[in-house]
């Protein structure tokens, strides 16, 4: 299953009161801006021309929904920890993603995408380290890996592993670790549906 290539746009949410009502499983994915987040769902999706995923700038600062068919949904979270944003687009972020991430009862698992060349940022670790306690699945994608020797990039698969436990190395440019993204996100989803089938 590749639940990318059957994903639509439902729609962009700017504020929590307007999120679609709880429905199929949820899949959240998280990154700092600029990490290649929409390059890497671009090459998930499998769409080369299309920029599905984008980064227009009025989708910026939203949490923009994408349906698999019945199936589930993919949900695109703005970028984080950019340096310049005034600390008011950060408090947006906590409040808008946050407010999401900690309350939402069809998320089943987060994908953040970390830059393999500095994985654990602050704002990532932030992050991972609030999400811990909720339970919440997380993958770790380790992205540009193309710019990495063989070896950074197996020492950086093994620290991202030791920490977080699921993290692929994944190169939207070279297209590594594309295939076992889908398979790990179906496999989320597919547990999720057979625990409670619609
Ligand atoms: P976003 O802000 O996280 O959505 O990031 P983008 O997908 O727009 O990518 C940010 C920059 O990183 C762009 O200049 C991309 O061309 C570059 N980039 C994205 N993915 C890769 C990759 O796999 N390898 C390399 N070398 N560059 C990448």
């Amino acid at each position: 299953m590749n639940p990318f290539a059957e994903a639509a746009f439902l729609m962009s949410v700017a504020k929590l009161a307007d999120l679609p009502p709880d429905g199929p499983p949820e899949i959240a994915f998280a990154g700092r801006s600029n990490v290649g987040k929409s390059s890497a769902l671009n090459a998930l999706a499998g769409r080369k021309r299309l920029a599905f995923f984008s980064k227009t700038p009025g989708r910026t600062q939203t949490l923009n929904f994408f349906t698999v068919g019945e199936v589930a949904r993919l949900v695109d979270l703005p970028g984080y920890g950019y340096a310049k944003v005034p600390d008011a687009v950060r408090q947006d972020w906590d409040q808008l993603a946050g407010g999401y991430l900690a309350a939402r009862e069809s998320l089943v698992g987060v994908v953040i995408i970390m830059d393999s060349r500095r994985p654990f940022m602050p704002h990532d670790v932030h992050l991972i380290d609030w999400l811990r306690p909720q339970g919440t699945p997380i993958l770790a994608l380790l992205s540009k890996c193309d710019k990495l020797t063989r070896r950074e990039c197996t020492e950086t698969l093994k620290l991202a592993q030791g920490r977080i436990g699921e993290a692929i190395l994944f190169s939207s440019q070279d297209r590594t670790g594309v295939e076992e993204t889908r398979d790990r996100v179906g496999a989320w989803i597919l547990a999720q549906n057979k625990r409670n089938p619609r």
